[in-house]
């Protein structure tokens, strides 16, 4: 069996007519692992999938992906990649007016699959499309329409899965189906890169990093993230509390007001805790400290305000 890390890159960097997207990019990746990349919208998930896919060729760094280096033309270890990798883009990239089966049949082919008609079969069976085989995927509700992207990423049996967003629009039933797919597929060995939006899936990748601004602001498990970001949640109760929402807004650190039934709930820079406090005893409001949630983390690492190209460099 081969031990070596199926991803292993650092300072990848790739610019779109010299506006930077992503910025020194390191990810060792071993079998069986999932990892996470969570970010603000345009902070760089999808220029990083499509690089460890040998799609878009990064600027600069150093590494590999399944042993091929990114940096040097080899055509032949680049085929031999792109045949072991499995990449489900954020848009979808199937043939509307092709049935489910031809689809995968055309997956199948692309990839060299020694024997399609059965894999296509195999594949059917395994993401349960089997009634859906002759349906035009044009006709395919959205959550049937992704979980066929995936089973397509997947005909060719590939030690290496790179799925952006895969349960963007999902209902819950979808997603967990897309989630236990992927969980098998790591326990079988297959190293699986996931980008997303619904934070609450960060507790089931192996550790995931947080991308601002085209850096990785935050790494680790949902916990890490949560601990370097620094932040705290908390609550306002009283008489008047929800005078002061608009003050409350402008203090240096807040970076979500929320009013609730009950009083007002703040997230916050950790460090900006003594104004909020002194707001509080000087108008005689009671406070209360809650377990901050990733959630919480995300709004101050994906805050444009928080210049994460500045703390980096
Ligand atoms: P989202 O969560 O919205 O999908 P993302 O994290 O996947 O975003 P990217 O799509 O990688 O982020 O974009 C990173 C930055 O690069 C953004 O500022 C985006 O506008 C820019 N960008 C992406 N693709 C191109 C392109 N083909 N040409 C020019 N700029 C691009």
């Amino acid at each position: 069996m081969d031990n070596r890390p199926r991803i292993s890159v650092a300072g990848l960097k790739k610019s779109y007519d010299g506006i930077s997207a992503v910025s020194n990019f390191e990810l060792k990746l071993e079998a069986g692992e999932i990892f996470g990349l969570l970010g603000a919208n345009g902070g760089g998930k999808t220029t990083t999938l499509r690089m460890l896919a040998g799609l878009l060729a990064p600027d600069n760094g150093s590494g590999n992906v399944l042993g091929h280096d990114l940096f040097i033309e080899d055509k032949k270890s680049f085929e031999i990649m792109r045949h072991s990798t499995g990449y489900m883009a954020q848009k979808h990239a199937l043939y509307t007016a092709l049935t489910v089966a031809e689809n995968l049949k055309f997956r199948a082919d692309i990839y060299g699959v020694s024997n399609p008609s059965n894999a296509v079969i195999s594949t059917l069976e395994k993401f349960d499309l089997m009634a859906l085989a002759d349906k035009r995927v044009g006709t395919l509700s959205g959550g049937w329409a992704r979980r066929l992207q995936l089973a397509a990423a997947l005909i060719h049996d590939p030690k290496l899965l790179l799925l952006d967003e895969p349960t963007a629009g999902l209902d819950a039933r979808a997603k967990a189906a897309v989630w236990h797919d992927i969980t098998s597929l790591a326990a079988a060995g297959t190293a699986i890169v996931v980008s997303t939006h619904d934070l609450s899936e960060a507790k089931r990748t192996t550790r995931s990093s947080f991308l601002q601004n085209g850096y990785i602001v935050a790494s680790g498990s949902a916990h890490d993230i949560i601990r370097q970001a620094n932040v705290t949640r908390l609550s306002l109760t009283g008489d008047g509390v929800e005078k002061h929402l608009l003050s409350l807004k402008k203090i240096r650190g807040v970076y979500g007001v929320f009013p609730e039934p009950a009083g007002v709930s703040l997230t916050l820079h950790s460090d900006e805790l003594s104004a909020i406090t002194a707001l509080a005893r000087e108008n005689a409001l009671s406070l209360k400290i809650h377990t901050a949630t990733l959630e919480d983390a995300a709004l101050l690492l994906g805050n444009p305000e928080n210049n994460a190209e500045a703390d980096n460099v």
